[in-house]
C-alpha cells in the first residue's frame, strides 16, 4: 500500500488547489466559499523518487460556525490515525488564526510527523516577511503559493524524504 499523506486545515486556506497542484490535475474543486468540498479526496501522486496517496480532507457545508469547526476538528482526528505525514496547511496572508493554534495542539500531541505548509506566499519578499509568524507553532515548514507554484519542487522534495 503507498503512504498517505493527508491535507488539513481550516476552510479556504488553499487545501484543494495543493491537491490539484501535486496531482496536476483538476480533481479537487477549488472554491471562494470555504467549506465547499464535501468528503475527502484521495488521488495517487507520481513523485519523483516515490509515490504516495494524497489525501484532500475538504469541509462539509455547514451552517453553524460552530459546527464547522467540530467538523475540521473530527478531521484533523481522522487524519492522524491514518496519514504517514500530515500536511498542515495554513494562510501566509491571513496570520496565525486562533483555529490554527488549536489545531497545531491537536497535531503536536499526533506521534504522525507533521509538515507546516504556509501558503499564499509568492516570493521570496513575503516569505521574509511572514515566516517569523508561524516559526511558534513549532513545525517543520515551507512556504509557498499553491496557486501560483512557487517553492513547489522544494516542497515536493520534502514530502518525498518524509515518507
Ligand atoms: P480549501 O478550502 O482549503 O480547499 O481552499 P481552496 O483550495 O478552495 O482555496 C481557497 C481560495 O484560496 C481560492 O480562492 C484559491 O484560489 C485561493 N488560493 C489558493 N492558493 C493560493 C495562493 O497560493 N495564493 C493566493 N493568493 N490564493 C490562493
Ligand atoms: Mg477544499
Amino acid at each position: 500500500m503507498l503512504p498517505f499523506v493527508v491535507i488539513v486545515g481550516r476552510p479556504n486556506v488553499g487545501k484543494s488547489t495543493l491537491f490539484n497542484r501535486l496531482l496536476r490535475q483538476n480533481k479537487a474543486m477549488v472554491h471562494d466559499r470555504p467549506g465547499v468540498t464535501r468528503d475527502s479526496l484521495y488521488g495517487r501522486v507520481q513523485g519523483r523518487t516515490r509515490d504516495y496517496t494524497l489525501v484532500d480532507t475538504g469541509g462539509l457545508v455547514l451552517e453553524q460556525g460552530a459546527q464547522l469547526e467540530e467538523e475540521i476538528y473530527e478531521q484533523v482526528r481522522e487524519a492522524m490515525h491514518s496519514a504517514d505525514l500530515i500536511l498542515f496547511m495554513v494562510d501566509g496572508s491571513a496570520g496565525v488564526t486562533a483555529l490554527d493554534e488549536q489545531l497545531a495542539a491537536m497535531l503536536r500531541q499526533s506521534r504522525r510527523p507533521v509538515r507546516l505548509v504556509v501558503n499564499k506566499v509568492d516570493g521570496e519578499e513575503r516569505a521574509a516577511l511572514v515566516e517569523g509568524d508561524f516559526y511558534s507553532l513549532g513545525f517543520d515548514m515551507n512556504m509557498v503559493s499553491a496557486a501560483h507554484g512557487y517553492n513547489m519542487p522544494v516542497l515536493q522534495e520534502a514530502i518525498e524524504s518524509s515518507l
